[in-house]
């Protein structure tokens, strides 16, 4: 059944608005508390009452349950807008509605349909974050995500003259997104091992944890030593997100999933002192080192390799990309797999505040890898793809985002953000991108 068929026949005919991931899927951020169905719909607070008696509402909660009697009904939760907006451009346009459903067997989903919404439902697939714990402070990342980055705004205060950064990402240090110091006790992840230990390991068929840097995290290795003392207890797939840097300790890693196949998702996008700049903590040759000792183990099912898309990657994303083609010569296809995803915000580190005869040398750069590639059987279908669509996208696309601020705001905002970061982290954007370097002194 294509996807437009399964649209029609599996989700149409029981509502106009059902999407299984507001039943079996969530993203759940322990350290703040919120929780959400996919990464579209805006995070939630869980309540704290409810997980005294019930550690399940650390997804059921009582906004999902809303928004899935709404599904029931054929009404569109407003949290899902991203599927909505793809929709109504036409009767035959597929959302994620379809992808994030499609994963689980039909029998689930006449099961979520006939479930009343305000029963509580087993996850079958959770993406969870411990803490905000991370040795990296990544250009592109902010202290809700970072406790390396929270360090550098409560040692140096805020980033300052930022015109374009509404979300106020680079000026606190995000307090809510760590309700609760270490040591004490954070009733959400409390809720979780509960949940986990008592029925969750038996349903849930992917877990990916995330951070932070999940692998810096006790609670990480907490749920690691859970799987090693209760070996075949659960099928639960496992994949972790991890910097795989210097200090990640990837022997252990190794020693833990003893029995288990792991999928490892590590961020990268360019290499060498270029990678060293815009992913703050990285040690480029460790990274590499830490790839292929993961790949020399029989415990890790595959290396995926996510880049986040740029103004500072570009220049040095081919060299990565070969890279990674060297590495599923010597390990195999399927063990290696990459995604270039493009970044959104902060608006002002889009490839697209770039002038244009950078943009176009930087996208010939990619074609020509293109060209070489296209027929290269260690190529996946949707790292062509994926490819593709950067070429295409800086070639066309020329604002940011839709709310985007206008260019000098984002120029202006390139030039204070990085001549900062410089300062605070003892680095040099000049000498690290000479064939940027004209355009930014004139900035
Ligand atoms: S309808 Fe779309 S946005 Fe909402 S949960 Fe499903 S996939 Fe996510």
């Amino acid at each position: 059944m294509n996807d437009l068929e399964f649209k029609q026949k599996v989700l149409d005919t029981k509502s106009a608005s059902f999407c299984a991931a507001k039943w079996y899927n969530a993203t759940i951020w322990l350290g703040s508390g919120q929780s959400t169905s996919c990464h579209h719909p805006p995070a939630h607070a869980i309540d704290t009452e409810a997980l005294k008696t019930n550690p399940k509402a650390i997804h059921n909660t009582t906004k999902k349950k809303d928004d899935r009697r709404k599904m029931l009904a054929g009404e569109r939760p407003s949290g899902c807008e991203y599927c909505w907006k793809i929709e109504d451009m036409g009767r035959d346009a597929v959302s994620d509605r379809v992808y994030k459903s499609k994963i689980y067997p039909i029998e689930a989903l006449n099961e979520a349909y006939t479930t009343p919404h305000q029963d509580d439902v087993n996850l079958r697939t959770l993406e969870i974050a411990f803490d905000r714990t991370c040795q990296f402070a990544c250009s592109y990342c902010n202290p809700a995500f970072s406790s390396t980055w929270v360090r550098d705004i409560q040692r140096n205060g805020a980033y300052e003259r930022l015109v374009s950064d509404g979300r106020n990402h680079f000026t606190h240090d995000h307090p809510s997104s760590q309700l609760y110091k270490f040591g004490e006790t954070n009733p959400y992840t409390e809720a979780f091992f509960k949940w986990w230990e008592t029925d969750l390991h038996k349903t849930l068929q992917e877990l990916r944890i995330t951070g932070g840097e999940p692998l810096m995290s006790g609670e990480t290795w907490k749920l690691l030593d859970w799987f090693k003392s209760n070996k075949g207890k659960s099928q639960t797939r496992l994949a972790i997100n991890s910097n795989l840097g210097v200090d990640v300790d990837v022997d252990r890693l190794l020693d833990s999933i003893d029995g288990l196949e792991v999928d490892i998702y590590t961020s990268q996008e360019s290499v060498y002192a270029q990678a060293e700049y815009i992913r703050d903590g990285l040690d480029y040759t460790a990274w590499v080192a830490n790839v292929q000792k993961l790949l020399d183990s029989d415990r890790i099912r595959a290396v995926h390799c996510m880049a986040t898309i740029n103004a500072l990657c570009l220049d040095s994303l081919p060299s990565l990309l070969y890279q990674l083609l060297e590495f599923k010569q010597i390990y195999g296809r399927e063990r290696v797999s990459f995604t270039l995803n493009i970044l959104r915000f902060p608006s002002f580190q889009s490839a697209l505040v770039l002038p244009d005869d950078l943009r176009t040398y930087y996208k010939e750069k990619l074609q020509d890898f293109l060209d070489r590639n296209q027929s290269n059987p260690y190529m996946h279908e949707h790292e062509l793809n994926h490819t593709q669509r950067l070429i295409d996208y800086l070639d066309v696309v020329k604002t940011p985002h839709s709310e985007a601020f206008e260019m000098p705001k984002l120029h202006n905002d390139f030039k204070q953000f990085y001549t900062q970061y410089d300062q605070r982290r003892g680095k040099d954007f000049v000498n690290t991108f000479p064939i940027i370097k004209d355009w930014y002194n004139t900035l």
